[in-house]
């Protein structure tokens, strides 16, 4: 037998200010995958970005939420959660837009990084480098080098572009350089399923904020009460929407049930299209005073 080439495996935790581009960055890597999964990040409060199962190493892409001053327990939970994520994965990929100077989001990020209680191995991505004019590319990129290294002096930097693709697979080769080696933590036929439940309940989650538009702002949760396979004709999800007020039910019910059909209807299809087989929705919805005050109640639903 051959000697084993090492496979490697970890967490990476994805850190950066809104739209410098995560997303995007994922799902790129993502899709070069031989097994990926990508639960809808945009929307998603979970941790997981996705995983990309490669022949030589698992990526497990964990997003960071962002750090905000915590109005509520769900704030505070999430700077927890925050936190919990970095501690708990092997590599930081912080994520910036090269196009702009460092701002204080950035900086207050970077802060978070460097008073971790353990060094950890992290990696600088300039991104968005196609929108550099080009005639002065090297020169802007130098500069915007030296304005975010000063952040994060111990990070390897890489200046990339997302979209186009510049310098991903050196970031994609740099980041498994710095994964430990390990059997892969997901296995790659169990991947869809094991996350298929909490992508049903923030696709869910996607679609209810989608049509209910802003009238609703975030008192929204949603708890897959069941989630059972019916071999041929497909899998049974059951679903709570859970709202803050009693006068926001009658307007996730809808006249004569009409919004809550549409909501149904519309992450059905996601559901669907997420896990290529049909799928039965069954929707309530339930009043829960003041959910995101509730400690416990936050654990449940978002933890
Ligand atoms: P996130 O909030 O950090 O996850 O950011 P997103 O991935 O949602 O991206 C925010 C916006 O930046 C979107 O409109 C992306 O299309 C855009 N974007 C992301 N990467 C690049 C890039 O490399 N170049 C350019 N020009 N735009 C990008
Ligand atoms: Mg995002």
């Amino acid at each position: 037998m051959n000697a084993a080439i090492s496979y490697k495996s970890g967490f990476v935790a994805v850190m950066g200010r809104p739209n410098v581009g995560k997303s995007t960055l994922v799902n790129a890597l993502l899709g070069q995958k031989v097994a990926a999964v990508s639960p809808r990040p945009q929307t998603t409060r979970k941790h997981q970005l996705g995983i990309l199962t490669l022949e030589n190493a698992q990526i497990i892409f964990v997003d960071t939420p962002g750090v905000h001053r915590p109005r509520h327990k769900l704030g505070e939970r999430m700077n927890e959660e925050a936190q919990d994520a970095l501690e708990h994965c092997e590599l930081i990929l912080f994520l910036v837009d090269a196009s702009q100077p460092p701002s204080d989001e950035d900086r207050l990020l970077a802060s978070r990084i460097t008073s971790l209680r353990f060094a950890m191995e992290t990696i600088l991505a300039l991104n968005k480098i196609d929108l550099l004019p080009y005639s002065s590319m090297e020169i802007k990129i130098a500069e915007c080098k030296t304005a975010f290294h000063a952040l994060l002096p111990q990070a390897e930097v890489f200046a990339i572009s997302a979209t186009r693709g510049d310098n991903r697979e050196a970031l994609l080769a740099a980041m498994i350089e710095r994964l430990p080696e390990g059997e892969p933590l997901y296995p790659e036929e169990q991947v869809t399923d094991f996350f298929e439940r909490d992508i049903a309940g923030e696709l869910i989650r996607e679609a209810a904020l989608l049509l209910l538009r802003e009238e609703i702002p975030h008192g929204i949760a949603v708890r897959v009460d069941e989630f059972t396979e019916r071999g041929e004709t497909g899998a049974f999800i059951s679903a709570t929407v859970i709202v803050e007020r009693e006068s926001h039910k009658p307007i996730v019910i809808g006249q004569g049930g009409s919004m809550l059909k549409k909501i149904g209807s519309a992450a059905r299809k996601e559901i669907e299209t997420m896990s290529g087989r049909k799928v039965f929705l069954e929707l309530r919805v339930k009043v829960r005073k003041n959910w995101r005050e509730d400690e416990q109640a936050v654990r449940q639903l978002v933890g």
